[in-house]
């Protein structure tokens, strides 16, 4: 029998913005650069940033947004295939 039950997809988006202490983006020490070359596109480091700070592009490539990224290294750490590299400011 066919189900009559419909089911909306919902996604929760949510966006950096500043806290008392400014933008997290101005303490940062280390800075995550994305290789493309090597990025699958699987988009782990944007569901693991802590700080929303990874926007998917148009190409569907994850892009860093540095004024909130506060270096944490998270993204760097769940790539599966290191793509991305934390670089001393
Ligand atoms: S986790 Fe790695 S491979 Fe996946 S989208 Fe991010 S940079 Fe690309
Ligand atoms: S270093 Fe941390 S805050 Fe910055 S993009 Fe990666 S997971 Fe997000």
């Amino acid at each position: 029998m066919e189900s009559k039950i419909k089911f909306d997809l919902i996604t929760p988006i949510s966006y950096p913005g500043e806290g008392s202490a400014g933008a997290t983006g101005s303490w940062r020490v280390f800075k995550p650069i994305i290789d493309r070359e090597k990025c699958r596109k699987c988009l782990l480091c944007w569901l693991y940033c802590p700080e929303a700070a990874i926007r998917v592009s148009e190409e569907n490539y994850p892009e860093i947004i540095y004024e909130y990224c506060k270096g944490c290294g998270i993204c760097a750490n769940e790539c599966p295939v290191k793509a991305i590299s934390m670089v001393e400011e």
